[in-house]
């Protein structure tokens, strides 16, 4: 059987999942969180950095839920990424 690993945190998993178990469920949390914010609003032009800063989300989620519901292009992140910075 092949060995999992969280996408977030690294820890082993050992079920078709992506993320471990904790991870998953502060993803869940801020996909909520996200979703709230983009809901009804224009805040789909906003920044990552802005988003950030307004729903206490770390970028690399934000990058993550916009790239996913296709609010950005994923050609455009090089500039943006905030994968390799510490937050
Ligand atoms: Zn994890």
């Amino acid at each position: 059987m092949e060995l999992r690993k969280c996408k977030n945190c690294g820890a082993f998993i050992n079920s078709e999942a992506d993320f471990c178990t904790t991870c998953a469920n502060t993803l869940s949390y801020n996909n909520t969180i996200l979703k709230g914010y983009f809901d009804g609003t224009t805040a789909s032009l906003d920044s990552i950095s802005t988003v950030s800063s307004h729903t206490g989300v770390s970028p690399s989620i934000v990058e993550n839920y916009m790239v996913n519901n296709n609010m950005v292009d994923s050609s455009t992140l090089e500039k943006t990424s905030f994968a390799n910075l510490p937050y």
